[in-house]
């Protein structure tokens, strides 16, 4: 996003919309108008026209190039990824676990989600976690906009040239057989010293028919506190899987 310093009257009525405090007063040609900082904004959209902030009309959106273009995609709900045709970060499939099966018995769902308004996260920062986890073998969801930024699934790698790029959010889904969700839960604790971002972990588990959810345990064990949650779709979601 730019502002056109011409028209800007430095009113700051922008200021307070930024989720990454990105715009700030500057000096131009002798008076006070507003500036966004490139490197920190990430093409949420909050500050354009659709808000109506602006008095005189001065932000506005050039044409987006990659690696840049994909900033918009992470950070504004309402633009499709390009690869998924998808809105939103993840995959709604997490969710909904009683219809598709993706998680099988003996199998978890992990989802680490990265950044925040406010905050935001580099996808350096992401190639972080992703390589920290890859080593112990876990599967990365191939429908996750994340996925097609993936220079080697196997390593974690990312394709050089979005390193640098910067999101309000991206999440990193995957899943892992149940009895190394230990190892890769201890090692997402390790590697969030080593990170300049904030995420929340989220963890799907089947309920075993003896009530059990071993995952549950697992995550207490490697020194998590997790908070259970369910979603049910009162008998509308009819399950498009069979039962191994
Ligand atoms: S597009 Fe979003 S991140 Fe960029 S300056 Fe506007 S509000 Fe801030
Ligand atoms: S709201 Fe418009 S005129 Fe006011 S500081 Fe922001 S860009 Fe400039």
């Amino acid at each position: 996003m730019l502002i056109d310093k011409e028209k800007c009257i430095g009113c700051e009525e922008c200021h307070p919309y930024c989720p990454v405090g990105a715009i700030a007063a500057v000096e131009w040609e002798g008076r006070a108008v507003s500036e966004i900082d490139q490197v920190e904004c990430v093409e949420c959209g909050c500050c354009y026209k659709r808000s109506g902030v602006c008095p005189v009309d001065a932000i506005y959106m050039p044409k987006l190039e990659w690696p840049r273009s994909i900033r918009e995609p992470f950070s504004n709900p309402h633009i499709k990824h390009p690869s998924t045709t998808g809105q939103g970060r993840g995959t709604e499939e997490m969710k909904t676990n009683d219809v598709t099966g993706r998680f099988p018995f003996g199998m978890a769902g992990v989802a680490v989600e990265m950044g925040r308004p406010g905050v935001g996260t580099s996808f350096r920062d992401l190639q972080t976690v992703a390589m920290a986890i890859a080593r112990l073998g876990v599967e990365f969801e191939p429908n996750n906009p994340v996925a097609e930024l993936m220079a080697d699934p196997k390593t974690g790698k990312l394709h050089e040239q979005v390193l640098n790029e910067k999101v309000l959010s991206a999440i990193l889904e995957f899943k892992i057989k149940t009895e190394k969700l230990r190892e890769v839960l201890v090692a997402i604790k390790d590697v969030s010293a080593k990170i300049d971002t904030v995420f929340s972990l989220d963890l799907i588990s089947r309920v075993y028919p003896d009530g059990t959810t071993p995952a549950l345990a697992i995550a207490k064990d490697a020194g998590f506190t997790p908070r259970p949650n369910t979603k049910t779709n009162v008998g509308l979601g009819r399950p498009l899987f069979k039962e191994a």
